[in-house]
């Protein structure tokens, strides 16, 4: 029987540390749902627990069939211009196999696609790459490009790889289920289902300390209007880019969510009524003082607002509590649309 090798105290040390800091990776990557970010952790981890000079994922785009290379690591960032086939190039291939494969000598290689070093200046020696596999569908591929040092990668780099990559890809499809789940498709902001989950547990809070709470609903003006004369498209260009226009301009601790069709709601915490209605105004104003152009068409927009505050309003149930911002957001649309209304305090 073949012989264990013997780890020796020496060698152990750099094992040792190499496995804690992967562990001490992972536990950030499944903690991290913001895409971007989750990747650029994933690729550094990469340069770091395989010991490479640069690292790279390309995903899958499903319209076009191709390998796109979202994000790199250490290269040159011009390999996010590169687009594969599947079967093509290295990761291609390994795309297409959905095996992992090492190539030490690339410039042999017959899967090797030359402009890539072209296109981004970097040589390319020596390729580790494993395919990301989601319930039998490749999603993409990640690459460690050229061990530091100069060894070839081994069956323990490969190993370790596919090990990592499959942690990575459970995280990957944790992130975009998440995302699915919480944010809306067309306006990127938070859904409803995310957004009643999250008062709950705010408004609960707030009952419990008697702090400040404050919530604005806004609805966009005869929304229906631009629907029927620019067409549903221009409608929905509207909706996302105002979504976008406020959501940049909110603090981070305020919820900005879809709340049904064209209605939006933000909940602005630790926040007094004087306040909220200030910044109601402000998001009433940038709406109006915005070009909505679409498709060469202007697009008059503006919105109208409810506003109202726990301290003025304070209520058992948080239904109630939204019901009063949404009787102000129809008292703002009697009274003639783009404006901001306020709800008075219980006697
Ligand atoms: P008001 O000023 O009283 O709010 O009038 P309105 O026309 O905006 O109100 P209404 O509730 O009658 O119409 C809302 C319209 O919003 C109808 C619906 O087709 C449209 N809408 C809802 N969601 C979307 C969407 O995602 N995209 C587009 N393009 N339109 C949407
Ligand atoms: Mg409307
Ligand atoms: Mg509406």
């Amino acid at each position: 029987m073949k012989q264990a090798p013997k780890i020796d105290d020496l060698s152990r040390e750099p094992l040792v540390s190499k496995l804690f800091k992967a562990m001490e990776t992972m536990a950030l990557i499944n903690s991290t749902t913001d895409f971007n970010h989750l990747i650029n952790l994933i690729l550094k981890a990469t340069r770091e627990v395989m010991g490479v000079e640069a690292s790279s994922l390309a995903q899958i785009d499903f319209s076009t069939n191709k390998l796109f290379f979202s994000h790199a690591v250490g290269g040159s960032k011009k390999v996010k211009n590169i687009r594969l086939g599947i079967g093509e190039g290295i990761a291609g291939h390994a795309a297409s196999t959905k095996q992992p494969m090492i190539v030490n000598d690339v410039s042999a290689s017959e899967y090797h696609y030359k402009d890539a070093d072209r296109e981004t200046h970097f040589i390319t020696r020596r390729i580790i790459c494993v395919p990301l596999v989601v319930r039998d569908m490749v999603i993409g591929v990640i690459q460690g490009l050229n061990k530091i040092g100069g060894s070839p990668f081994d069956d323990i780099d490969l190993k370790l790889f596919t090990a990592f990559a499959n942690q990575v890809t459970v995280a990957l499809e944790n992130a975009r289920l998440y995302n699915l789940a919480v944010y809306d498709g067309l306006t990127g902001i938070f859904d409803r289902r995310y957004f009643n989950a999250w008062i709950t547990t705010e408004y609960a809070r707030v009952k419990r300390y008697d702090t400040q709470l404050s919530f604005i609903m806004m609805d966009i003006d005869h929304f229906k209007q631009v629907n029927d004369t620019h067409g549903h498209q221009a409608g929905d260009y509207v909706l996302k880019t105002l979504s976008a226009l406020i959501k940049d301009r909110i603090r981070k601790s305020d919820l900005f969510a879809r709340y049904g069709g064209e209605e939006l709601v933000l909940v602005l915490p630790e926040t007094e009524m004087k306040v909220a209605i200030g910044l109601a105004e402000r998001h009433r104003k940038l709406i109006e003082n915005t070009d909505f152009n679409f498709n060469n068409q202007k697009i008059p927009v503006t919105i109208s607002l409810g506003v109202s505050s726990y301290q003025d309003t304070p209520e058992e149930t948080v239904d109630k509590f939204i019901e009063h911002a949404d009787k102000m957001l129809y008292l703002a649309k009697e009274s003639g649309r783009n404006r901001v209304q306020p709800c008075m305090p219980k006697k």
